[in-house]
């Protein structure tokens, strides 16, 4: 049996591996296709198709979108996406200049109360366009103002604490549509983590393609709800375990295994996009 795994971040947002590792840790795992969907970013495509190229892995380019509908955040992931599109890449531009001024607000928050960090040690341990509250919490544990990651979000990072900061979304029926004119599919990522299926239909009128069925986060009723809810919205099923490096001791990547199957209904589905598309 072949599986993928269609979920995961790399150092170019919030993940700690490289594309390298990321690579290295797929193969170790015995996955025979990965996809990369860092949050608001393309930018690690490049890297990591060529080291999966290097091993013969099949590679599925993509990201994450940070959107929201109907004041729920919701994560659409773009598959396929043609990392050169000039009409993405100046769109999730703006969504990664509100990420660098989120960091100074953040900063300033946290030094209002007391907190020496600054916001050059974040940018430093960062080092990418898509930065975010994962890379000032270890920014806090580098310069030992706080004990652990949990404790920086627990006393400063969460929403409604102290130096919690919104961001500015895109809204999650421009991201679908923003992700087909860059040529990929669009996938909504861990609905089990928003509590709120009610706008999975709005999604669905403005063309979704599918739905992340399988994800760490979901318990295994979740899963099977999801997948019934894919069959009656005639959605693509995809699955990936949210890997940003190691967790618990070990590397996440290869947890949640998507059935090959699911790969190749995506890649008819993408065929048959563009076909649709180059009749027009
Ligand atoms: P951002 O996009 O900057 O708002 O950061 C969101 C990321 O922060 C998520 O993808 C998680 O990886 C991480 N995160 C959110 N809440 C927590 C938490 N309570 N503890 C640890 N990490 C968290
Ligand atoms: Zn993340
Ligand atoms: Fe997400
Ligand atoms: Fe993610």
């Amino acid at each position: 049996m072949k599986f993928a795994d269609l979920h995961l971040h790399t150092q170019f947002s919030d993940g700690t591996f490289t594309p390298e590792e990321l690579v290295l840790h797929a193969q170790k795992g015995g996955l025979s296709c990965i996809a990369l969907t860092d949050h608001d970013t393309v930018e690690g495509c490049a890297r990591t198709a060529a080291a999966c190229a290097a091993v013969k892995m099949e590679f599925i380019t993509g990201a994450e979108l940070t959107a929201e509908h109907q004041d729920t955040e919701v994560h659409i992931i773009g598959y396929f996406l043609d990392t050169q599109n000039p009409a993405l890449l100046a769109r999730i531009a703006t969504f990664q200049a509100v990420r660098q001024n989120r960091i100074h607000e953040m900063v300033a928050a946290l030094n209002k109360m007391g907190i020496p960090l600054k916001v050059e040690s974040v940018f430093a341990l960062a080092n990418c366009r898509s930065p975010g509250r994962p890379h000032v919490a270890r920014a806090l544990v580098k310069e030992k103002l706080v004990g652990s990651l949990d404790e920086a979000f627990e006393r400063f990072l969460k929403k409604n604490r102290p130096a919690w900061v919104p961001k500015t979304k895109m809204s999650a029926l421009e991201s679908v549509d923003l992700i087909h004119q860059a040529g990929g599919l669009a996938v909504m990522a861990h609905p089990g983590l928003n509590h709120n299926d009610d706008i999975i239909p709005d999604l669905v009128a403005v063309g979704l393609d599918g739905i992340e069925c399988f994800h760490t986060k979901h318990s295994t009723s979740m899963s099977e709800h999801y997948l019934e809810i894919a069959e009656k919205h005639d959605l693509l099923v995809t699955g990936g375990s949210d890997c940003h490096g190691y967790s618990k001791g070990r590397p996440l990547i290869g947890t949640v295994r998507l059935p090959y199957d699911h790969i190749e209904r995506l890649n008819a589905a993408r065929k048959a996009a563009n076909e649709a598309r180059a009749a027009k």
